[in-house]
């Protein structure tokens, strides 16, 4: 049996910090567009440059080339069980995963939708940085580095902030997001699939959430 499932919800919602503690507890394999994305830009080729200017604006790809890039996944990866990460953003993406997924005999367990208050977005938002070698995820108020500059968990002092994180692209994505991805909680709702967690809880409480909905599908 595999299990696959939707993390949906606005940039900052905590989505990718979800992401990765259900990849350590329960070997499911994260997907994250948006990380593919990051990856194309450095690739050097004529799609990566598109890419890159669109993302730093804050605005979405095209369909074509993000269900491009998770067919390709699809089909060369054997996993228990996948973690969409900021897929699908747009209805026709929600549908090209269904038929992605029904063509491997496989389907979408559960969308479990990560509630989050608009001002908290902005905060969490400027402030985040990562490690570029673990993929730590850090803030300057709410958890900075115990050493600066160094790594908690690696000891890397390749820290570093998203291009879109600032200001300007910061609200186009969130314009983004309640014009084309927001539609989507209506989309699965009314297939029955989506499981709201409260995003404004701390980090242990949304994940106690989290299992308790991967726990109520047979995500174990
Ligand atoms: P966040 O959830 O913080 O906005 P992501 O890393 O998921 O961050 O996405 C960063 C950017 O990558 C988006 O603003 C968009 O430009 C692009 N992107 C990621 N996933 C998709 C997608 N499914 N469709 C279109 N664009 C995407
Ligand atoms: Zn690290």
């Amino acid at each position: 049996m595999t299990i696959n499932i939707i993390l949906l919800g606005p940039p900052g919602a905590g989505k990718g910090t979800q992401a990765r503690t259900l990849v350590e507890e329960r070997g499911l394999v994260q997907l994250s567009t948006g990380d593919m994305l990051r990856e194309a830009r450095t690739s050097g080729t004529e799609m990566g440059r598109v890419v890159a200017e669109v993302m730093d604006k804050g605005q979405l790809v095209t369909d074509e080339i993000v269900i491009g890039l998770i067919r390709e996944k699809l089909e060369t990866m054997d996993a228990p069980g996948f973690i969409f990460d900021g897929f699908p953003r747009t209805l026709p993406q929600a549908d090209a995963l269904n038929d992605l997924l029904a063509g491997m005999g496989r389907q979408i367990d559960a969308v479990i939708e990560m509630q989050v208050d608009d001002t908290a977005l902005v905060d969490r938002i400027s402030g985040r940085f990562t490690c570029g070698n673990c993929g730590e995820v850090y803030h300057d108020q709410t958890k900075p580095t115990a050493k600066p500059g160094v790594c908690d968990v690696c000891g890397s002092t390749d820290l570093k902030r998203r291009a879109d994180d600032n200001a300007d692209s910061l609200k186009t994505r969130l314009l983004e997001y309640y014009k084309k991805t927001s539609p989507l909680i209506g989309y699965y709702y009314a297939k029955k699939q989506l499981h709201p967690v409260d995003g404004m809880a701390e980090m242990d409480e949304v994940g106690r959430q989290v299992a308790a909905v991967m726990d109520g599908i047979g995500g174990r």
